[in-house]
């Protein structure tokens, strides 16, 4: 029996993870369906983790965060948590190779996937030309033109990123104004070959045998109806949490969720069932920041040491 299960390894579950063995828990092990790290390991270039003055990439910020853990005893479990119940004071979280483990606690920092545009030709040409990834694909794309959908944050910077590789990056967003913060925004002018395409819905991705090869833009203002000649295009309409191993038999959540399916916690990071915790990007009213998801586990660790106790 577990004293601690975290299920995911991004900086709010290897945080827990050093939270909770460095004071004291035994029994502890770490879930990760892929490698430790999450989410951030995508970016290329992260300026706002304190501490960290040089520009790093994602994979760079987290490389020592796992061996961190480690070195306090937090074993790590190279497994897909497919399922959460809770039977009197004991939780069973099934694994994706059949196997299920109980514990006492639980923390779910699973994080979030990105969201599908719903466009024609999304699913058609993933993998050929349809990308939520710059920094694992951009490179097949260098001095070639591509498009970037989205007009947050990740689509401004990985916007940039694509900017040093490829030939034209067309920047496709919905409104006038980025969703971005002024900060990233403002470095789009040091890039000439960053066309903003605004005001303008994504209609459908278009391509043949060999993959994609145009956007289909519409002009809201005018209804004005255009291909973008493309070799790939990048989709960053935002990100949807992973709440799938808290599914019960019955369509219900095992904690209350809100309507978009993050999950309900208070300032310790408790959900609405006495020893589950949830912290990082899968939380109501996430930030949605390395710092903070990180700041989540680290609560979520001494609350389940207090818990047991
Ligand atoms: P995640 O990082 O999403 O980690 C969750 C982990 O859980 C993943 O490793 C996943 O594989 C694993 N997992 C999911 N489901 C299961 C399961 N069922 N079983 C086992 N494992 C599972 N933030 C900043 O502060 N600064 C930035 O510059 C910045 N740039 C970003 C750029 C990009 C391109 C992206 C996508 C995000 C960026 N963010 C940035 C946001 C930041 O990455 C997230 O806020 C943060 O990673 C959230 O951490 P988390 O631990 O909650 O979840
Ligand atoms: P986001 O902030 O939710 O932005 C999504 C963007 O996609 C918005 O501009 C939105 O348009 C657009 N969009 C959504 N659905 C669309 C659709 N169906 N068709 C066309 N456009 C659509 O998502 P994100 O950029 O992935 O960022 C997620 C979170 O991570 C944010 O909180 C962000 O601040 C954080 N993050 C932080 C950093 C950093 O700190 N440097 C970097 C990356 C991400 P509207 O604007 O019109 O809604």
């Amino acid at each position: 029996m577990l004293d601690f299960a975290i299920i995911g390894g991004g900086p709010a579950g290897l945080t827990a993870g050093l939270y909770a063995t460095r004071g004291g828990l035994k029994n502890v092990t770490m879930f990760e369906k892929g490698f430790p790290g999450g989410q951030i390991t995508q970016s290329s270039e992260i300026e706002n983790y304190p501490g960290q003055a040089e520009v790093v990439t994602g994979m760079e910020l987290m490389e020592k965060w796992p061996e961190q853990c480690q070195k306090f005893g937090l074993k790590h479990d190279m497994n897909e948590v497919t399922n959460v119940t809770k039977d009197g004071d004991i939780f069973t979280l099934s694994l994706g190779n059949g196997e299920s483990v109980e514990a006492k606690t639980v923390l779910i920092a699973t994080g979030s996937v990105p969201k599908s545009a719903n466009i024609k030709g999304e699913k058609e040409f993933f993998g050929k030309g349809v990308s939520t990834c710059a920094t694992c694909d951009g490179f097949f794309y260098k001095q070639k033109d591509v498009a970037v959908m989205g007009g947050g944050d990740t689509a401004v910077e990985e916007a940039i990123f694509l900017a040093n590789i490829c030939k034209t990056v067309y920047i496709i967003h919905r409104r006038g104004e980025f969703r971005a913060s002024p900060h990233e925004v403002e470095k789009l002018k040091n890039f000439d070959n960053i066309v903003p395409v605004m005001n303008h819905t994504t209609e459908e991705i278009v391509g043949d045998k060999m993959g994609v090869t145009g956007v289909v833009v519409k002009d809201k203002a005018t209804g004005e109806v255009k291909t973008l000649a493309i070799e790939g295009i990048f989709i960053f309409v935002g990100r949807d949490v992973l709440n799938n191993p808290l599914k019960q038999e019955d369509g219900s959540f095992l904690c209350d969720v809100n309507d978009s399916g993050e999950v309900i916690v208070n300032l310790k990071m408790e959900t609405s069932v006495t020893g589950l915790y949830a912290g990082g990007d899968i939380r109501i009213e996430a930030p949605k920041q390395v710092v903070c998801a990180a700041g989540d586990g680290a609560t979520a660790g001494i609350g389940a040491i207090a818990y047991l106790q």
